[in-house]
């Protein structure tokens, strides 16, 4: 018996990296077995960020870099139900009777609208964007999932999803569940730039996919601390994007300990806290590699995994869009 519903996933904005691994992936992982895990590759999301032609055709190639990247992590796809977005659009319907539900100033409020608008120079938000956590609330309602796993940045959007769910609920009657978020134990691993945190579009992640000279230079060009111009000048590990890295990916926490101790006391240069740093990613990213090009190579398997994920996700769908437009009065067999 499973303890709930997983609804999950991803924007195909482009390959996954380390962060999303810290706030969901991981989680995904460690979850598949208890729960029953539901997959989203987000391709009318993808939407809100650009609309020419050329990037809905390289977002498919993006869908597929998403689904390679989460397989590679070890998310089962024998347990896994992995579904493409614009492959169900039923939810499309859901997200039209919840855009009733919600007002403009409320989804003006949700803090990662700003920061999306400033990231991409944004000046009028579509309404598209405005209602991108609407469609969220769409995505996990239709399967009726009872927990969201995501890193912090989006744990505002599960929020709009709870009041959604609960005025559904009162003004028609219960159809559905009002979903947790689940935060990673990294709700934010920061860019190797140290500006914020990274991103697949900003220039400053380190990729699941990357090989290891890629990931051995981007550790050897982190940001550190500037201040710090030689290794016997003492400095705080808090807050440097090295040693977050390092609490985070570095299962020798000895090893970590003691670097830290010592680049407080000025007696560690930054070369050697990233060269173990480097070591450690390579031990984390290796296998992550492995799976990923044994599914890279065997593309009929992504074909066959996102086909039978959107047959399983569709009758879920079509049924719970059922219930919502029967409990509403909407259905015209109720009329007659
Ligand atoms: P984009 O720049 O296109 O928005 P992204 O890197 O923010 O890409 P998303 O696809 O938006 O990635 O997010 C996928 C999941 O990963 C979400 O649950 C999000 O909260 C989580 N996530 C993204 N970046 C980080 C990060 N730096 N730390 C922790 N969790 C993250
Ligand atoms: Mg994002």
């Amino acid at each position: 018996m499973k303890k709930g519903r997983i609804l999950t996933g991803d924007r195909p904005t482009g390959q996954l990296h380390l962060g999303n691994y810290v706030g969901t992936l991981a989680n995904r992982v460690k979850l598949q077995d208890e729960y029953e895990l539901i997959l989203l590759v987000a391709d009318y999301h993808s939407l809100t960020r650009k609309i020419d032609k050329e990037h809905i055709l390289d977002t498919r190639q993006a869908v597929r870099d998403v689904v390679l990247d989460n397989l590679a992590v070890g998310i089962d796809p024998e347990k896994t139900i992995y579904y493409v977005q614009s492959d169900v659009p039923s939810v499309c319907e859901l997200h039209l009777l919840f855009s009733m539900l919600t007002t403009t100033p409320r989804l003006e409020r949700v803090p990662s609208l700003k920061e999306i608008m400033d990231a991409e120079h944004i000046e009028q938000p579509s309404y598209g964007l405005l209602g991108y956590p609407v469609l969220q609330a769409a995505d996990i309602l239709h399967v009726r999932a009872n927990l969201v796993p995501v890193g912090k940045d989006q744990a505002s959007h599960v929020e709009v999803t709870r009041e959604i769910a609960r005025r559904f609920n009162f003004l028609y009657g219960d159809v559905f569940p009002e979903p947790d978020a689940l935060i990673g134990e990294v709700p934010t691993l920061m860019g190797t730039d140290g500006s914020g945190k990274m991103s697949k579009s900003r220039g400053n992640a380190i990729f699941l996919a990357d090989d290891a000279e890629t990931i051995r230079q981007k550790v050897r060009n982190m940001y550190t601390d500037p201040t710090r111009i030689r290794a016997d000048i003492p400095a705080n590990p808090e807050g440097n994007p090295v040693f977050q890295y390092h609490d985070a990916f570095n299962p020798n926490k000895d090893e970590v300990e003691d670097l830290k101790a010592r680049y407080r006391a000025g007696q560690v240069g930054d070369v050697e806290v990233k060269n173990k740093l480097n070591a450690a990613l390579q031990t984390f990213l290796e296998p992550v590699r492995e799976r990923r090009n044994y599914y890279a190579s065997r593309p009929h398997l992504v074909d066959e995994i996102l086909a039978a994920g959107a047959a399983q996700v569709k009758p879920m769908s079509e049924e719970t869009v059922r219930l919502a437009r029967e409990a509403m009065g909407l259905s015209s067999a109720i009329v007659r």
